[in-house]
């Protein structure tokens, strides 16, 4: 599933080779899954040029020099590639936006829990799922003081507050359990138990941690010390190689050593 490491990798694939380009064409492969219209596509999108290309959180926004803003939602399995023009289309591909310049985006999700949406730019942070966002965890603007402040604004589970995406932006289940894990911190303790040591260190570690899966992304698969190749009944804790505890906190599957983590 895709989290913000994910998301940060798809788009430094290609954010360079589509700023500044014109858009040829945008053909809508699956209609049930993009509900815009042809009229706002020819209005918004067909010879516009891409002004800029964010991430925030797990979106990808688009930003037109039409005035409009394509918004992406990778959902749980949602991918986006940049790829030559020849390129087959695959079972899954939702649209083509394709380049005056050669090259096509290819947005793919096998379920159904992606959003793409077509608005006006002052109104994409009037989005559901937009407009209650929280600090993006790569941005400048969180800081150790401000997660110090946000966890004081609530007094739930960390690991329900790591994943909350009203709070900090990006961090899912897997990366959460990694953050609290390497800084050895029970996702079960309250955020308003922590000391100021422990909080420096969960903001280092978030940092560290998103860094890390993003600049050694196609290997992060087998590296032995991460818990999130762990994740799997029975497994044991890299440290102390005493048995991973499972268990579902906000819902979500958990897992985290009861002995390294206090
Ligand atoms: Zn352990």
């Amino acid at each position: 599933m895709p989290e913000l490491p994910d998301v940060e990798y798809m788009l430094r694939g290609f954010k360079d080779y589509i700023i500044g380009k014109s858009v040829k064409d945008f053909i809508i492969l699956d209609r049930k899954f993009v509900k815009i219209s042809d009229r706002l596509i020819s209005a918004g999108v067909v010879n516009s040029k891409i002004r800029e290309v964010i991430r925030k959180g797990k979106y990808i926004l688009v930003f037109f020099d039409s005035g409009f803003t394509l918004v992406l939602h990778m959902g749980m399995t949602g991918w986006i590639d940049l790829v030559s023009k020849s390129k087959e289309v695959k079972k899954h591909d939702k649209f083509r936006l394709i380049f005056k310049a050669g090259k096509e985006i290819r947005y793919n999700c096998s379920r159904k829990l992606g959003k793409i949406r077509l608005t006006l730019d002052e109104r994409f942070n009037e989005l559901s799922g937009l407009n209650n966002l929280g600090v993006d965890a790569l941005s400048e603007a969180f800081t150790c003081d401000v997660l110090g402040f946000l966890l004081k604004k609530t007094d739930s589970y960390l690991k329900s507050f790591f994943i909350n995406q009203s709070y900090i932006a990006g961090i899912g289940n897997v990366y959460a359990d990694e953050i609290l894990f390497k800084s050895r911190i029970s996702p079960k303790r309250k955020t308003s138990s922590l000391n100021r040591l422990e909080v420096k260190s969960l903001y280092k570690n978030t940092k560290r941690i998103l860094n890390k899966a993003i600049s050694n992304y196609n290997s992060i698969n087998k590296n032995n010390n991460l818990l999130l190749n762990r994740r799997k009944k029975g497994q044991k804790c890299p440290n102390c190689n005493r048995k991973l505890k499972i268990e579902k906190i906000s819902g979500r599957t958990t897992f985290f050593c009861s002995k390294c983590q206090k």
